[in-house]
């Protein structure tokens, strides 16, 4: 009989790992959530390493400007418009047929998170984090902290990225996410991936460095997590390390201290959300809606265009302006830089 963990034989000859560790990766459950350029890294990494869950969440879809650094995905995605998380599950499924992918073609918001997650019936070992933005961000690192997860934070725009990973103890000595950055920056204060560009090996490092804490945690060498916060420009040759250990918890942080879970605990998650990357708006669903109905209903205004995912439409009063209309009538709209805009046309032709 061929041994089911020969193909992880140069993994396993590493100290700390070996066939134990192994059996731990193969038994563990990992959430990656955003797969973009870093979500992308982290799947293909932890798929090959044999980690036997994976659960993608990504709301997004897939674009021609996404190939130049999101590993995962194809032309052919690009073409057709898949979802990330599914051209993401697809690719690391055919990598590695023996484990097991979940996936979210979704928002992650406080409602679903739990849902998401898993976090009643299987917990991730381990949170990936690989969004653009802080919104989701410190929901996941509420999560966390309640939660007892560790939460690998990392962060890449331009040629500079940033890296911790956050493992909450009950004794509350650790610092979370919030203890090093208080606040969600300003939206015009940040640069962003869609004004700032991203290099592809930025991404690499962060991911790596992530992928690697993940493995130190699912096979119990947590001793060996560096406990700082990297910070690196790799276009200009800089290094540098924040001892978050000797920074410890903030003393009155609002999440780990205080245990105010503001974004986990919050009602209102109907926001309207401008996605990075892309001229483009995203209006959350009010429930499912039926692709055979809506074609016929825009047939008359404009060009459509299907797939089993979704139903893209190409109004003819707008050039430049595509909506893609996902099954639970959640949209994203393309062309557009104003909220007021992207509400308004959903209404005109999804409905509200
Ligand atoms: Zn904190």
């Amino acid at each position: 009989m061929i041994d089911p963990l020969a193909r992880y034989h140069r993994q396993m000859l590493l100290p700390g790992i070996g066939r134990e560790g192994q059996q731990a990766i193969n038994a563990a459950h990992v959430a990656i959530v955003g797969v973009g350029a870093l979500g992308c890294a982290l799947a293909d990494m932890l798929a090959r390493a044999g980690v036997g869950t994976i659960t993608l969440i990504d709301r997004d879809i897939v674009e021609l400007t996404n190939l130049q650094r999101q590993t995962l995905f194809t032309e052919a995605d690009a073409l057709a418009g898949t979802p990330k998380a599914e051209a993401a599950a697809a690719r690391i499924t055919a990598i590695n047929s023996t484990i097991h992918v979940r996936v979210h073609a979704a928002d992650l918001t406080a409602r679903n998170a739990s849902d998401l997650l898993a976090l009643s019936s299987q917990p991730p070992a381990v949170i990936l984090d690989g969004t653009d933005n802080f919104e989701t961000r410190y929901l996941l690192n509420d999560i966390s902290v309640k939660r007892l997860i560790p939460y690998a934070y990392a962060g890449a725009v331009g040629t500079r990225g940033m890296q911790a990973t956050f493992v909450p103890d009950a004794a509350r000595t650790s610092p979370c996410l919030r203890c090093v950055f208080p606040d969600i920056p300003a939206p015009a204060s940040v640069p962003t991936c869609d004004t700032a560009g991203v290099l592809g090996p930025t991404i690499n490092i962060a991911a790596g460095a992530q992928a690697a804490d993940a493995l130190k945690i699912i096979t119990s060498n947590t001793h060996l997590l560096s406990g700082t916060l990297l910070e690196f420009d790799v276009w200009n040759n800089i290094r540098r390390r924040i001892d978050l250990r000797a920074m410890g918890a903030t003393p009155n942080c609002p999440c780990c201290q205080q245990r105010h879970f503001t974004f986990l605990d919050a009602t209102n998650t109907d926001h309207l959300a401008t996605l990075c990357g892309q001229r483009a708006i995203q209006v959350p669903g009010r429930g499912p809606v039926s692709f055979d109905d809506l074609a016929t209903r825009l047939a008359p205004s404009g060009k459509i265009e299907r797939s089993r995912f979704m139903l893209r439409f190409f109004p003819h009063e707008r050039a430049g302006v595509w909506l893609s209309i996902f099954s639970d009538g959640r949209t994203i709209i393309q062309g557009v830089d104003r909220i007021e805009e992207a509400r308004s046309l959903h209404a005109r032709y999804v409905g509200a």
